[in-house]
């Protein structure tokens, strides 16, 4: 099966499509997680879009294409795009090169979606999300996983959040309306195993 999922920043797209990933055998495609590797790296991609995602802002519709085009046709697995697409001519472009099974959207209030983030601290070394008040790790500032140092992203700071929030609302909000009837929309408020439970049951996945 081949996901979209669609949401607010902070509405846990990232950490559920990680655990459906590894639980149905599926590919996890994160445009941000990509352009944040790109970043790490150095890479000649990672320098074009650091100053535009450290901003909160968009990278550019052609580019983000062009990467999730060839993302996807090195896969040999269904998939879920998470973070993709972000506007509608990314959505327009994705009818030609995939055919989607299912539309999640995950929704969230405005005021939550700012209290997650401003919580959330990701491990430099494994990418490991934490929360500073829901899911803190057992040593401040230490990922459990791995050992490795917790940071707090850039767009995670007060003015990229309000950013990032207004983007959503002007140009990714509009892809409701876009994919209509094939929305399958779930309650992200709550936690994580319960988000779990309602994709499995709402796609008839249990096994
Ligand atoms: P995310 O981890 O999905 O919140 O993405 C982090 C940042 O990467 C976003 O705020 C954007 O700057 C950039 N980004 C991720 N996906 C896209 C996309 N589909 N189109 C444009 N920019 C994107």
């Amino acid at each position: 099966m081949n996901f979209v999922f669609l949401g607010p920043p902070g509405a846990g797209k990232g950490t559920l499509a990680a655990v459906v990933a590894s639980r149905f055998g599926i590919s996890h495609v994160s445009t941000g997680a990509i352009f944040r590797e790109a970043i790490k790296n150095q890479t000649e991609l990672g320098k074009k879009v650091k100053a535009i995602i450290d901003s909160g802002g968009l990278v550019s519709d052609d580019l983000t294409v062009a990467l999730v085009q060839e993302r996807l046709a090195s896969l040999k697995t269904g998939f879920i795009l998470d973070g993709f697409p972000r506007t509608t001519g990314q959505a327009e472009a994705l009818k030609n090169f995939a055919k989607i099974d299912g539309v999640v959207n995950f929704e969230l209030d405005d005021d939550t979606v700012i209290r997650r983030l401003a919580g959330r601290r990701v491990c430099k070394n494994c990418g490991k999300n934490y929360h500073a008040e829901f899911t803190p790790p057992k040593v401040e500032g230490t990922c459990d996983a791995c050992g490795g140092e917790l940071y707090i992203r850039d767009d995670d700071k007060p003015e990229a959040i309000r950013k990032r929030l207004m983007v959503y609302n002007d140009q990714t909000a509009p892809l409701i309306e876009f994919y209509g009837d094939e929305i399958v929309p779930i309650d992200a408020s709550k936690a994580p195993d319960e988000v779990l439970e309602e994709f499995v049951s709402k796609f008839n996945l249990n096994n």
